[in-house]
């Protein structure tokens, strides 16, 4: 079976205020059907501007300036904004961080429903009605008929996010990109969202590309990882393999930097320093200036993305067998 999404060679500019800087470099990956990637990565790894650039919604700063974004079989990167349309908010379907800026404020929750079901279904105003009000129903929010006359701004941060996964569930999509969906919300609102994510999953057999900082959620609901760091995709691994062997340093830090339950969610370790901005990596390996293993050649050479035998992909001149890191095929 073909992947639902193929990323090939996806590279994102921003304009800044005097060049355009890259913000992602070049990643390649796949989500299969059925599946759950994770992508993970400190905040200002290219997390979200991966995902705005597959859903086009980069805003008039943002360009893709090369690579190729198959959604089932198509460059959806080629087609016209009309045709983007029919597919964005239908078999393509995304929930924001923040909510609010997704939602309509000035529609009731009940017209912004009934206005996804009737771009992307046939029903009647009637039953448009009766949808939406169970589709609110689904997703926990009481007193659904009341709730589908108010305006989001009556809301609170967790039930406007339940509005977000009833609007993605209304379209049922062959993927959902979530974008930190529970990073505002509190662990039980958290779990109930994550639960329902499951839920839609198991229901549609749709393909989950969850956007994360938080290791535990990757544990709970992916299959496989993809570990973002300055642009790039710096290690990629099924879920187990990630968590358990962890090969690059910097994935090994974001694992020593879970917060420790048994220590009262203390965090026992915080990697050093800061990721670099776009515009400003380091010409060899971008976590060079971070790494407590950095060796001479990481500061002069970038590391490729090299398969390991494991079925993992590590981008570290530790992990490279060719011997470069020994300064064995340096002239
Ligand atoms: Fe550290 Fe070098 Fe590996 Fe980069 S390539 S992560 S600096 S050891
Ligand atoms: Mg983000």
């Amino acid at each position: 079976q073909p992947p639902v999404l193929e990323v090939k060679g996806l590279t994102t500019e921003f304009l800044g205020r005097k060049k355009a800087v890259t913000v992602v470099d070049g990643i390649d990956f796949t989500v299969q059907k059925g599946e759950t990637l994770g992508i993970v990565g400190e905040s200002g790894c290219g997390k979200s501007v991966t995902s705005l650039s597959i859903m086009r919604l980069l805003g008039k700063n943002g360009k893709v300036v090369a690579g190729r974004v198959l959604f089932e079989g198509k460059d959806i990167l080629q087609l016209e904004e009309k045709e983007m349309r029919t597919i964005r908010g239908n078999r393509l379907a995304m929930i924001f961080q923040e909510p609010m800026t997704s939602l309509n404020p000035v529609l009731t929750i009940g017209r912004q429903i009934g206005e996804v079901l009737q771009l992307h279904t046939s029903l009647g105003q009637e039953e448009r009605k009766r949808r939406a009000t169970r589709l609110i129903e689904q997703v926990g929010i009481p007193r659904a008929q009341e709730i589908y006359g108010e305006y989001p701004h009556r809301l609170s941060g967790g039930m406007r996010q339940r509005v977000m996964i009833a609007m993605a569930m209304a379209c049922r999509p062959q993927l959902l990109i979530a974008d930190e969906p529970t990073t505002a919300l509190d662990v039980t609102i958290q779990a109930q969202m994550l639960g329902l994510i499951r839920e839609m999953r198991e229901e549609t057999g749709m393909s989950v590309m969850l956007i994360t900082h938080d290791l535990g959620v990757v544990a709970e609901m992916c299959d496989r990882v993809l570990v973002m760091y300055a642009g790039q995709v710096i290690e990629s691994a099924d879920v187990r393999t990630l968590l358990r062997h962890p090969k690059h340093p910097y994935t090994q830090g974001l694992i020593r930097s879970v917060p420790q339950h048994s220590r009262g969610g203390k965090r026992l370790y915080a990697i050093a320093g800061n990721v670099p901005s776009p515009g400003e990596w380091p010409a060899g390996c971008r976590f060079a200036p971070r790494c407590s293993e950095a060796m001479p050649i990481c500061h002069q050479r970038r590391p490729e993305l090299l398969n390991m035998p494991d079925g993992s992909a590590c981008r570290c001149w530790l992990h490279d067998a060719s011997g470069a890191a020994e300064g064995r095929d340096l002239h």
